[in-house]
Formats: structure tokens, sequence, C-alpha cells
């Protein structure tokens, strides 16, 4: 299982990343977090990024491809991997496409964690406030003054892979507002829905499930992300209008093969997951 985690600052990648290694047994690749480590250890690199990286600005895309590409080769990252800001520039997605494609491996999702900007500050101060209650250092970048200059470069620089993987079919958006749990249930939901849970032999089935889940590669949204967001008592009125959902990406789906016997295939094999699905949310 191979996928990155995209979203701004404070957007809480770091936090999803950890929960999902525990669940899945593969490695968190953050270049921040290795960054961190090189300015602290004195390395050459570190040497270079220490004053951009408490600016809030962006090290250079050669360094952090090099860094990717050697942590990828290690072998704790062969069962997977979840990238962790990275790429955070047009030029470093595109090497990575490149240099995935030169190790023969195969990146299963993009998956953005959208959040509200006006959240971001307190998360960020919170954040800084419980790393000093474990009496450990706080981010020079944590602070509100470089967190804007932070943000300015997500927004210039970043932003426009939501358009790069968009376009490749990779994109899956999830509400980052949501409780961390429901992030991290959200963010299960779409990995087995996809089949990046699956065996490849397995995988031949995803295309329906992915379909009954509600999940749709070309677009932005993960149309279910609503219920899964409040759930509680609404839960069957919720469950209701994303079965419906559900049948609607379906049958649009099975219509745009126009070719019979596969439309019926289609459509039986989308029926049986969506019913699950309308099952657990009315559940909750
Ligand atoms: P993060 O921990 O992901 O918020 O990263 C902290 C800082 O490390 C960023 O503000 C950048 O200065 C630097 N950094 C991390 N990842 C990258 C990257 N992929 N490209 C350039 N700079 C990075």
């Amino acid at each position: 299982m191979r996928f990155i985690l995209l979203g701004p600052p404070g957007s809480g990648k770091g936090t999803q990343a950890q929960r999902l290694v525990q669940k899945y047994g593969i490695v968190q690749l953050s270049t921040g977090e290795m960054l961190r480590a090189a300015v602290a250890a004195g390395t050459p690199v570190g040497l270079q990024a220490k004053d951009i990286m408490a600016a809030g600005g962006l090290v250079p895309d050669e360094i952090v491809i090099d860094i990717i590409s050697d942590r990828i080769d290690q072998p704790d990252a062969r069962k997977g991997f979840i990238l962790d800001g990275f790429p955070r520039t047009v030029p470093q997605a595109e090497a990575l496409d490149e240099l995935l494609k030169k190790k023969r491996l195969k990146l299963d999702a993009v998956i953005e964690l959208r959040v509200n900007e006006s959240a971001l500050l307190d998360r960020v101060e919170k954040r800084a406030a419980e790393t000093r209650a474990r009496g450990e250092e706080v981010r020079a970048d944590d602070t509100p003054e470089v967190l804007t200059k932070r943000l300015a470069s997500y927004r210039a620089q970043t932003e426009p892979l939501i358009h790069y993987y968009s376009e490749r079919r990779k994109l899956l958006t999830v509400d980052g507002m949501m409780a961390i749990e429901h992030v991290t249930g959200e963010i299960n939901r779409i990995l087995e829905a996809i089949g990046a849970t699956e065996p490849k032999a397995a995988r031949r089935a995803s295309p329906a499930k992915r379909s009954a889940a509600g999940i749709a590669r070309k677009g932005t949204k993960a149309p279910a992300k609503k219920g899964a967001a409040k759930g509680g008592g609404k839960g069957t009125k919720k469950a209701a209008s994303s079965a419906r959902k559900t049948r609607k990406t379906v049958s649009k789906a099975a219509k745009a093969r126009r070719v019979g016997k596969a439309k019926k295939a289609v459509r039986q094999a989308a029926k049986r997951p969506a019913k699950k699905l309308t099952k657990k949310r009315a559940k909750r």
C-alpha cells in the first residue's frame, strides 16, 4: 500500500499517518521529520535546510527528492508507505512519478485532507502547547508568523498538486475538519474501497466496490463523507441519502458502458456492497 497524504500545515497529515502506520504495518515517510533530524544532526543537508525551514520556506526540490528516493529503498518501506509532506511542488510530484516508475512501484492514491484555513492557526497553537506540556522542544516553525508563510507556500506551490493528481485520477478528498477518529475511519474506508488493502489478485473486484462505496476517482470528493462525519442518531436518514447517492453513481457508471451484458454485470456487482454500506451506516 502506497499513498500520499496531502494537506496544508496543521491539517492532521502526521496524526493520521501515525494511526494508519499502526493499522497497516507500513512506514510513514515525512520529509519534514527527516529534515528536522538532519538539522538536529548538523548534516550538510541539515545545514542547507535549517534557515529555510525556520523561515517557513520550501527546501530545494533536489534535496527532498534525493532523501525520499533513498528512503523508499530501505527494507522497512517494502511493505508500503505513507508520504507525509512530500511531494510539495509539481516538480517533486513529477520526480516521484519517475522514481516510482524506475523502482516499479505503484502509487495507490493521493488522499487530500481538506480543512478550513481559519482552524489551522488554532490547531498549530494547540500542537505547540501539547509539545510544551510534554516537556519537548516546540518546532521553530510552529509560530503564527511562520505559519502564515507556510500557508502561503502551500497555496502557491502545493495546492496545484490537487489538480495534478485529480487529472491523473489519483485524488480522493476527505473532510479534515471531522474528529480525528472519523478522518481515520474515512481514510480506511477509501483504502478498502479502492482495493489498496487487499492482495493484488483480489483487486479485480475493486472498480465495482469503488462505485458502490460512492468514491469517484476523477473528481475531488468522496461523496459519503458527510454521513461519516456526523454519524450518531441521524445515521438512518444519512444512510438512505448515501445509498441514493451510491445508486446514482452506480447507475451512471453502468449507463456509460452502453454494452448490455457489461451493464447488467456492473449493476449486479455494485448492488451487493451498496446494501452492506446502507446497513452499516444505518447502524451508526
Ligand atoms: P512539515 O513537517 O511537513 O510541516 O515540514 C516542515 C518544513 O520542512 C517545511 O515548512 C519545509 O520547510 C520543509 N519541507 C518538508 N517537506 C518538504 C518538501 N517536500 N519540499 C520542500 N520543503 C519541505
